[in-house]
């Protein structure tokens, strides 16, 4: 039985300014004359029709299968995809807030009459909205993400660091066949400026897609461009639920962390290419790779242990603290800074994930069987790990790496402490696994083991093993600042007796820490 339509009202008419079609290559400059949309339910099908006052050139759009996107105050994207294949898409200017304010609130009203109708949906069914990501992610952790991205200090962040911003710059510039006359999404645009190069570069359209408040800050930005705002939408909203009126020839996008997984936004990355990517499309980056090797660090070691002997008192404040120091000791937080490439004991290896192929489910769970050789004889603290990845352009192929000794970046290196070191002879063989597993709180549990036979005769007939491991929480890095900044004495406020005292000891403490380091080089 087919419910009838459920709005009182037979016919609700708006006059916009005008109307373009996104869809029709003929018509893709805005209609010269008033054009009129009319809302009606006609043999119970609600439809959306537009139709220009000077022209008998009229459409329809079936609101069942139609949605539509805010792209300003007075700008909106009308897209329909009746058998989920993009059949038309329109942007439809009014002429005042009002106007555009009682258009999308009909909008919403009919089209749920139309859904409540249910035609062609299976079993009658309304349609599930519930958006991939939040599906997965904990909205508790989608909040605190989205707001931190949506601050301009943070965005301003990644734009100072230049070694990451230059090199997207150079990898689009040295590549403008690739952008020049094509479409482009870029896949969680912050600021925009990729967007920006993408348009420098002379693409034909970039739709710059951002969840966070930033896309706001993004709008403003690129209007302040004119040259490259004409050709730049800006789409506040996340990519695993908005629409775009058309396919895109190249994805452009910075979705890597640390460890390049941490965020789980490569998961969004391979979701913008299976929705919007043309077959054959190219993306930038292409291909990411995490490069993994065994290092020695005493006092990292060192550091880490004092920091789980806290764990150790009896008699803190009368309470005994000593039942969670196993936990403190199995180790609690990766270590986050740049060091020096020669505290790495083996060649690295590394685990190649091609953005291309990936499909999403396969960033739930990555295992990694780890194998090295030992170049020296020493005792090995943990895995260090860091990213590269390759922009595959048709005129040049560029790599951004994050190696220690390479610029450092605001991604560092990131290493994960063994609870026991290993001792380890050079030549001797260290096999082991990285296994991570990705947690609704948008990163990933570590579970590192390393194991090395041990050296003494006949162990290698009889396979024993030093074993040691760790499972640590890629959200909760520890950022472990190995260069002070020294501030001119002249802008420090005045210090407190107090304050000097834990200066001074912290400053020792670091001293201390390179005197050593720099006797172990
Ligand atoms: N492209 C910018 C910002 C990179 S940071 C630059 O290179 O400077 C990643 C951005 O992606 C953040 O602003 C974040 O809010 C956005 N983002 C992350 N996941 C997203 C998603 N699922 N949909 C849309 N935007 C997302």
């Amino acid at each position: 039985m087919e419910a009838p339509c459920m709005n009182k009202l037979k016919q609700k008419e708006f006059t916009l300014a005008s109307v373009t079609d996104l869809t029709s290559p003929s018509s893709s400059s805005p209609s010269s004359s008033p054009v009129v949309a009319t809302f009606s339910c006609v043999n119970e099908v609600t439809e959306l029709r537009f139709q220009e006052s000077e022209s008998s050139d009229d459409f329809s759009f079936e609101l069942s299968s139609t949605q539509l996107f805010k792209l300003g105050p007075l700008q909106f994207v009308c897209v329909s995809d009746k058998d989920n294949s993009l059949s038309r898409g329109v942007v439809i200017m009014f002429r005042d807030d009002k106007e555009s304010k009682d258009f999308s609130d009909s909008f919403g009203e009919w089209t749920k009459d139309a859904f409540k109708k249910g035609p062609g949906l299976p079993n009658g069914t309304v349609s599930d909205s519930t958006s991939k990501f939040d599906n997965k992610i904990e909205a508790a952790s989608a909040k605190m993400y989205f707001h931190y991205y949506g601050k301009l200090l943070h965005q301003q962040n990644m734009l100072q660091d230049y070694v990451r911003t230059g090199t997207y710059h150079a990898a689009v510039m040295e590549n403008r066949s690739d952008f020049s006359g094509r479409v482009v999404v870029d896949v969680g645009a912050g600021s925009g400026i990729l967007s920006m190069f993408a348009a420098l570069a002379g693409a034909k359209h970039v739709y710059a897609v951002e969840a966070s408040e930033m896309a706001d800050y993004a709008r403003k930005l690129i209007a302040g461009n004119p040259l490259l705002a004409e050709r730049i939408t800006v789409i506040k909203g996340k990519i695993e639920d908005v629409e775009l009126p058309e396919k895109a020839d190249v994805l452009i996008s910075e979705p890597m962390g640390t460890l390049l997984v941490n965020e789980r936004m490569l998961e969004t990355y391979v979701i913008a290419r299976d929705r919007f990517l043309s077959p054959n499309g190219k993306m930038f980056p292409t291909v990411g790779r995490i490069h993994m090797a065994p290092f020695a660090d005493e006092f990292l070691f060192i550091e880490m242990a004092n920091k789980a002997l806290f764990w150790q008192q009896q008699n803190y404040y009368g309470v005994d603290l000593t039942p969670l120091y196993g936990s403190a000791h199995q180790g609690y937080f990766p270590v986050v800074d740049a060091f020096d490439p020669r505290l790495l004991i083996a060649p690295s290896m590394f685990h190649v994930i091609d953005f291309t192929k990936m499909k999403e489910e396969q960033f739930y769970e990555i295992d990694v069987p780890l194998k090295f050789t030992a170049s020296v004889c020493t005792r090995v603290h943990g895995l260090a790990c860091w990213f590269d990845v390759l922009f595959d352009g048709s005129t040049v192929q560029r790599w951004f790496t994050t190696a220690p000794g390479a610029p450092t970046t605001h991604w560092y290196q990131i290493r994960c402490v063994l609870s026991q070191p290993i001792h380890v002879m050079a030549g001797q063989e260290i096999t082991g696994r990285l296994h991570l597993v990705a947690h609704s709180a948008q990163s990933y549990t570590i579970n590192l083991t390393l194991s090395a036979k041990m050296w003494r005769p006949g162990a290698s007939q009889g396979g024993i093993l030093q074993t040691s491991s760790c499972k640590l929480d890629l959200k909760e890095p520890y950022y472990r600042m190995s260069q002070p900044q020294v501030y001119p004495v002249a802008q420090e406020p005045p210090a407190q007796p107090q304050d000097l005292q834990i200066q001074s000891e912290d400053l020792e403490e670091v001293e201390l820490l390179q005197q050593n380091a720099n006797a172990q080089l």
